[in-house]
This record gives C-alpha cells, sequence and structure tokens, in this order.
C-alpha cells in the first residue's frame, strides 16, 4: 500500500518537472512583449468652429494610442497606425507570459506539495 502511494508520487514528481519543462519552452519562445492596451480615439480638433465640435461622428481620426501604467502613473503612447500591429502583438505576448506565469506558478504549487510529501514519506 505505501509502495504503491511512493510509486504514483515519483510519477506525479516526473510529470510535474515534465509539464513545467514545457512551459518554460513556451516561454522561451515569446517574443517581444509591452503592457497595456491599444485604444482607438476619435478626436476633436482645435477649430471650435469645426463640426467636429458639434457632432461626434465627425470628429477627427482614428488616432491609436497604447496605454499602460508605470509605477501607477498612466503613460499614453501615441502610435501611427502602421505601428499599431506592432503593439497589439505586443500586448498579446504579454498577456501569453502572465498566462504562462500563472500557469507555472500554480504547477510550482503543487509540485512543492509532491516534493515536501516525498521528503516527509522518505520515498526517492
Ligand atoms: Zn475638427
Amino acid at each position: 500500500m505505501k509502495a504503491i502511494a511512493q510509486t504514483r508520487l515519483v510519477a506525479m514528481i516526473r510529470s510535474d518537472a515534465q509539464r513545467f519543462e514545457a512551459l518554460k519552452r513556451e516561454i522561451v519562445h515569446l517574443d517581444y512583449f509591452c503592457k497595456g492596451t491599444v485604444l482607438k480615439r476619435m478626436m476633436k480638433c482645435g477649430n471650435k468652429k469645426c463640426a467636429c465640435h458639434r457632432d461626434p461622428a465627425k470628429r477627427h481620426g482614428p488616432y491609436f494610442e497604447c496605454t499602460y501604467k508605470v509605477q501607477n502613473k498612466t503613460v499614453n503612447l501615441k502610435l501611427y497606425p502602421e505601428m499599431t500591429p506592432l503593439y497589439r502583438d505586443a500586448i498579446r505576448q504579454y498577456r501569453k507570459l502572465r498566462l504562462l506565469l500563472g500557469r507555472m506558478e500554480r504547477l510550482s504549487r503543487s509540485a512543492l506539495a509532491h516534493l515536501a510529501q516525498q521528503k516527509l514519506t522518505g520515498a526517492d
């Protein structure tokens, strides 16, 4: 009974390690990443007589910006339309990184519990 439990534990520890390595490989393949969101904005101009001031549908644009926070301050980075795919991709990479880190953290918690149990039961 005890031997079976320990064999299972050893198998789980091996599987934890394999899954952790697989997640590490995914992280290695990430490209440049950037926190934030790309916003599309329609703007009013400086000319008070321009139609954009009366009619929201006649505002100028679209203008794009990437906004993110650095030490609790919001940064707005103006983007030319040609630049937006670059930033959208980087934002996707950042989300993927966060997702992978979350998975690695959860996996680490159960892997550590398995290793701790192995130490307590003296299996190897
Ligand atoms: Zn205008």
